[in-house]
């Protein structure tokens, strides 16, 4: 039972399991790699509002 490169489809290789090649065995690192550091941060506000805090329209 030949195990498959999940990359391209192609036969894996013994040598790059579970890639065909080194070629596809590098990609996935690097969308790996790339994907551990571009770790997408919540959005920052520059501008906090706390209307609640400093309401002027107090009684
Ligand atoms: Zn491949």
């Amino acid at each position: 039972m030949a195990a498959k490169c999940p990359l391209c489809g192609k036969p894996a290789a013994e040598r790059f399991k579970p890639f065909c090649s080194k070629r596809c065995a590098d990609l996935d690192l690097n969308q790996w790699f790339k994907g551990g550091y571009a770790i997408p941060g919540p959005p920052v506000d520059p501008t906090p509002s706390n209307p609640s805090e400093n309401d002027p329209d107090e009684d």
